[in-house]
């Protein structure tokens, strides 16, 4: 059994409810259990001239492989009406692994932990929700000191509804 993160993301066709839609997926996912939900965030698109998005982060327990989460994440994402389009193009849901237990993995598929995670205060936040405050990375990061590179700017808390 193995610790997971999940980053969550949409940013079209009700974000809010994708991603509520998405948590249920992830809790029937086979040998996974969901083990927590962080708060949803708000914040605008990296890329001018789309929607703001919706975000938060999940934990998992699952004795998946990881190649096998990839497959049921993209499940899900297709599931929920993924079009893949340009590179960064709005999306009704993404799912990206963060992190997966102590795991380095470089694969043409899957890299963990996620390459973009020190950059995005979207995932960082939601992230130190979940994960303990001395949390390292397999590569030797600390959570803490990305938090602390990372600026809480332009992010918006939603309420717990
Ligand atoms: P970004 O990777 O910058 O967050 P994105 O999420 O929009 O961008 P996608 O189009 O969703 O990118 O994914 C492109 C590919 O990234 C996927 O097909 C998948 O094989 C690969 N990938 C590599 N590492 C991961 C990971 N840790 N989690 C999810 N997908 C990954
Ligand atoms: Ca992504
Ligand atoms: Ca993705």
């Amino acid at each position: 059994m193995e610790r997971i993160y999940v980053g969550m993301g949409s940013n079209l066709a009700a974000p809010v409810e994708q991603l509520r839609s998405a948590v249920e997926a992830l809790a029937q996912l086979p040998r996974t259990a969901l083990v927590g939900v962080s708060t949803f965030y708000q914040s605008d698109s990296l890329l001018p001239g789309q929607p703001r998005y919706t975000n938060a982060v999940t934990a998992l327990d699952s004795t998946l492989a990881p190649l096998e989460l990839l497959d049921a994440l993209q499940a899900i994402e297709i599931d929920q009406g993924r079009e893949r389009h340009e590179r960064w193009g709005p999306r009704t849901l993404d799912l990206d692994i963060l992190l997966f237990g102590n795991r380095l993995i470089d694969e043409s598929r899957l890299k963990v932990p996620h390459y973009h995670l020190q950059a995005r205060a979207f995932v960082l936040y939601p992230l130190a929700e979940l994960a303990p405050a001395d949390l390292q990375l397999a590569d030797g990061r600390h959570l803490h000191e990305l938090l602390a590179a990372c600026p809480f700017v332009g992010l918006e808390r939603l309420p717990q509804t």
